[in-house]
C-alpha cells in the first residue's frame, strides 16, 4: 500500500488558482485530511505534474535505442518532473515502459511517418505518397491516439525546405487517421506547409517556425493548438552552418525561422492559439529539460502563469489527463518557491511524486 503524503505549501490548481491542503492517500490525491497519520510532509508550491507534449522515448541520434537506454530516458524525463510524455514518433517499441514505476505516463504516437529519404536516416517508417494513407492507418492503431507525421523537410533538388507530401495525399491522411478515431500532428517547419497542414484539418502543429501573422486566425478558428519546442529551435544556427555550402537557401531560412523565434510564439500566444511545452528530446535535444521549455516559453513573452499553463493544467486537460483534483492520480512536482514569482525554480524541482509514490 503506497503511504500518506502531507503537502504542507500552497497548491496550484489552475493558472489563478490556489488552494491549501492536499494530502496522497493510496495513490490518490484529497483535500480532505485523512484519518491516519502521514508518513511523509512536503513542502513547498505543489503543481500537476508536467507534461512534456513533444519528446521521444526510445530515440536517440542514430534511430532506435535498447530498452535499457529507453528506461533511462524515461527516468530522466521523470525525474525533470514529466509525468506526463506525448510521444511524438519512436522508432523502438516503448509499451513495456507504460505503468513502469521508473517512466511518466506515456501517449505514444507510434513511428513518425515521412517522406522517402525525407528525415533523419532510420526514425521514420518512409513512404511514398501512394502508400501514406496506409501507414498513417497502421500507426493510428499502433499508437495511443496521436499520428506524427513529418510534414516538411529539405527538398535537396529545390535547396530549401519543402512539403513531403502533395496537399490531396495529407488531406486523405488526415481524415484516415480521424477515421480511425485518432488525432494527427505534423512536424512544420516552413511556411507553406502549414497552410497546407490547416486545409488538411489537422490536429496540432510541431515547431510551427513558418507560422506568420495571416495563419493565426486559422489556428485559433480550427483550434490547433502548437508545440514550439523551443530549445530545439535554438539549434537551427548550427543546421544552417553545416548546411551553407550545399544548400545555401536552405541555410538562409532556417536563420529567418530562428530569428522570429521568440515573437513568433509570443503573436500566437497574443491571438489565442494554444501553446504546449515540449522539449524535442530524444536525437539532439537531451532528456530531462522540460524546466528549460517552460523557461524559454516564458522568456518568449509568455507570462510565467501561460509557460506553466502550457506544461501543466491546459496541457493536462489537453490530453485528457487529470490535474489536481478530488480523487485524481497523485501525480504532482513540488517546487522550493513560488514558480510564478521565482521562475527557475521550475528546473531543479524539490520532490516529484508518481502516482502516490515520491521519485525524487
Ligand atoms: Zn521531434
Amino acid at each position: 500500500m503506497a503511504e500518506i503524503i502531507q503537502f504542507n505549501g500552497a497548491v496550484l490548481t489552475g493558472p489563478d488558482a490556489e488552494e491549501r491542503g492536499l494530502w496522497s492517500v493510496d495513490g490518490r490525491l484529497t483535500f480532505r485530511r485523512p484519518a491516519a497519520e502521514p508518513d511523509r510532509f512536503l513542502e513547498g508550491w505543489v503543481l500537476p505534474g508536467f507534461v512534456d507534449a513533444h519528446c521521444h522515448i526510445g530515440l536517440g541520434p542514430g534511430g532506435a535505442v535498447d530498452e535499457a537506454t529507453a528506461e533511462e530516458q524515461a527516468r530522466t524525463d521523470l525525474t525533470a518532473g514529466t509525468l506526463l510524455a506525448r510521444d511524438a514518433g519512436s522508432p523502438a517499441d516503448t509499451r513495456f515502459l507504460q505503468g513502469s514505476r521508473g517512466a511518466p505516463l506515456l501517449i505514444r504516437a507510434g513511428r513518425h511517418v515521412a517522406r522517402t529519404r525525407r528525415y533523419l536516416r532510420g526514425f521514420a517508417e518512409e513512404v511514398e505518397p501512394d502508400a501514406l494513407v496506409e501507414a498513417v492507418r497502421k500507426q493510428a492503431r499502433e499508437g495511443d491516439g496521436w499520428v506524427k507525421l513529418v510534414g516538411d523537410w529539405i527538398d535537396r533538388d529545390a535547396g530549401d525546405l519543402a512539403p513531403s507530401f502533395p496537399a490531396a495525399v495529407v488531406r486523405d491522411a488526415v481524415q484516415a487517421v480521424h477515421d480511425e478515431g485518432a488525432r494527427i500532428t505534423a512536424h512544420c517547419f516552413a511556411e507553406e506547409t502549414l497552410d497546407q497542414m490547416l486545409d488538411a484539418d489537422i490536429d496540432c502543429i510541431e515547431h510551427a517556425t513558418g507560422l506568420l501573422p495571416r495563419h493565426l486566425p486559422r489556428f485559433v478558428e480550427q483550434d490547433v493548438p502548437i508545440v514550439p519546442t523551443l530549445i530545439n529551435i535554438a539549434t537551427f544556427p548550427d543546421i544552417a552552418a553545416q548546411a551553407d555550402a550545399k544548400f545555401p537557401r536552405y541555410a538562409a531560412h532556417m536563420r529567418a525561422l530562428w530569428e522570429r523565434r521568440a515573437e513568433r510564439v509570443l503573436e500566437a500566444f497574443e491571438a489565442g492559439v494554444g501553446i504546449y511545452a515540449g522539449t524535442d528530446a530524444g536525437s539532439v535535444i537531451r532528456h530531462g529539460r522540460i524546466g528549460d521549455e517552460i523557461l524559454a516559453l516564458h522568456h518568449a513573452g509568455l507570462p510565467m502563469t501561460a509557460a506553466l499553463d502550457a506544461a501543466c493544467w491546459g496541457a493536462r486537460k489537453w490530453l485528457g489527463a487529470e490535474g489536481v483534483e478530488e480523487g485524481s492520480r497523485a501525480d504532482v512536482v513540488v517546487c522550493r518557491e513560488d514558480p510564478r514569482q521565482i521562475p527557475e525554480t521550475v528546473r531543479d524541482l524539490d520532490h516529484v511524486v508518481l502516482g502516490g509514490r515520491l521519485v525524487r
